[in-house]
């Protein structure tokens, strides 16, 4: 049986930013990835607090270096469009110290340059192999069963287990781990097209983000790369979708139905089979275990409306591997106080900012004609994911702050 220090399951970018932390300390590290790469994934929007993280890893120069290649868009901020209200937040200008520019990625691609930018860090990696079982309950090391794509299956140990398999959530369900999220089941429909926008107000260097005109708690993605093809894609809850109908026919049908969004994809051409995911919120009763901790979705996932899933993904890894360095070593770190709560504490502020999007209370703060320079500034940090900046007060208290100053843009309008 081989063993290695920390086995990682799952090479999307949770586990390449791990991996390759960990092979900058010198461990020896095995990375399992069920697929073969490039394949597709979804989440092509990044937040600037994720370049931090990449290049915290030494992941950061494979990507500037591909990403024009590849078609990937810079990116400065979020627009937002609702009827005819046009808006949008530079993340440049921000509240929290950081990196205020990012990409917009073609997953295929991106997960790949990071995955292989990690390989060359020394990160082995073995494509096409699944893990089956696991068995956490030794006191010196984890057992993992897996198997290859030829049938084989073989014995794998390691002195930690990193799980950062996404919505294959690996040890969520083989620990019986799981719980369901908070958030009622939605549904996404998405497409790559030729947007073919020409538009001067369409600002390629942002996500737009459009509400449907009629069903303020649908909204669509408009995610521009550089090549002129775009992802789009619409979500709401499921039952505002018909499942008798395709997921092509279930986009376009709610695209037709907002105009300004309509026209502006008049000359769209679709470049790929739309297709659908359901139920993707997910999460867990604990992020961490004996000799084994989550990461990114296959913790918790919220929502795709701001963009903040790499960003958890690339933060997990960045604050758990400290963690394995130090129990590797014979420490017993408090994963509770020093992983879990304080990860948790920028997902709860992701969460506070997407249960007000849904119940329209950060809508009517979004498309207010008032804005106050700071305070914007403030909300832009959050939504270029500065979420753990506690020095910002929407984290310290996001859901007393969202309110007052959603009461504040109401009465000003
Ligand atoms: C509709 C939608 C839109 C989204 N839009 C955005 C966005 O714009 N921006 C953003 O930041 N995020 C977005 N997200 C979230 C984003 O997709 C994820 O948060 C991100 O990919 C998580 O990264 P990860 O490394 O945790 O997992 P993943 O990227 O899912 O990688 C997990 C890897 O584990 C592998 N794996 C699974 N099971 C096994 C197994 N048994 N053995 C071995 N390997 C296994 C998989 O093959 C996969 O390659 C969106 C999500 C949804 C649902």
């Amino acid at each position: 049986m081989e063993h290695f220090d920390v086995v990682i399951i799952g090479a999307g970018p949770s586990g390449a930013c791990a991996g390759a932390l960990l092979r900058k300390a010198g461990k020896k590290v095995l990375c399992v990835e069920k697929q073969h790469f490039p394949r597709f994934s979804i989440g092509e929007s990044l937040l600037p607090h994720c370049m931090q993280f990449l290049a915290e890893a030494g992941l950061e120069p494979a990507l500037q270096q591909q990403a024009a290649a590849h078609g990937f868009q810079f990116k400065n901020g979020a627009a937002f469009l609702k009827n005819d209200f046009r808006t949008a937040f530079d993340f440049t200008d921000k509240f929290s110290p950081g990196p205020g520019t990012t990409f917009q990625v073609k997953r295929a691609a991106f997960d790949k340059i990071l995955a292989d930018a990690a390989a060359e860090q020394g990160l082995q990696i073995r494509y096409g192999v699944t893990v089956e079982q696991v068995d956490i309950t030794g006191a010196a090391q984890a057992l993992l069963q897996v198997s290859d794509d030829n049938g084989r299956q073989y014995q794998l140990s390691a002195g930690f287990v990193l799980d950062g398999s996404g919505f294959g959530r690996v040890l969520p369900k083989l620990l019986d781990l799981e719980q369901p999220s908070d958030f009622p089941v939605r549904q996404a429909s998405f497409c790559h097209i030729r947007d073919n926008i020409s538009d001067p107000r369409f600002d390629r260097n942002k996500i737009l983000i459009t509400v449907h005109s009629s069903l303020p708690d649908v909204w669509f993605w408009l995610i521009p790369f550089s090549d002129g093809s775009a992802s789009l894609g619409v979500v709401g809850k499921q039952q505002r979708f018909d499942a008798s109908r395709s997921a092509a026919d279930n986009l376009w049908q709610h695209v037709q139905q907002t105009p300004e969004l309509a026209q502006l994809l008049a000359q769209a051409e679709p470049v790929n089979e739309a297709q659908s995911l359901t139920g993707y919120a997910a999460n867990v009763r604990s992020l961490h275990g004996n000799r084994f901790a989550l990461l990114g979705n296959a913790g918790e996932f919220l929502d795709p409306v701001f963009s903040s899933g790499v960003t958890i993904a690339l933060r997990s890894a960045a604050m758990a591997v400290p963690l394995v360095l130090r129990q590797l070593n014979g420490e017993q770190p408090n994963w509770d106080t020093e992983y879990s709560k304080p990860l948790r504490k920028g997902i709860d502020t992701f969460r506070a900012f997407v249960t007000a999007w849904y119940d329209g209370r950060f809508q009517d703060v979004i498309f207010s004609r008032q804005r106050q320079a700071k305070v914007t500034a403030m909300i832009s940090s959050i939504l270029a994911g500065y979420a753990w900046d506690q020095a910002n007060p929407y984290v310290a208290e996001p859901e007393r702050r969202l309110n007052v100053l959603r009461e504040l843009c109401l009465d000003a309008e």
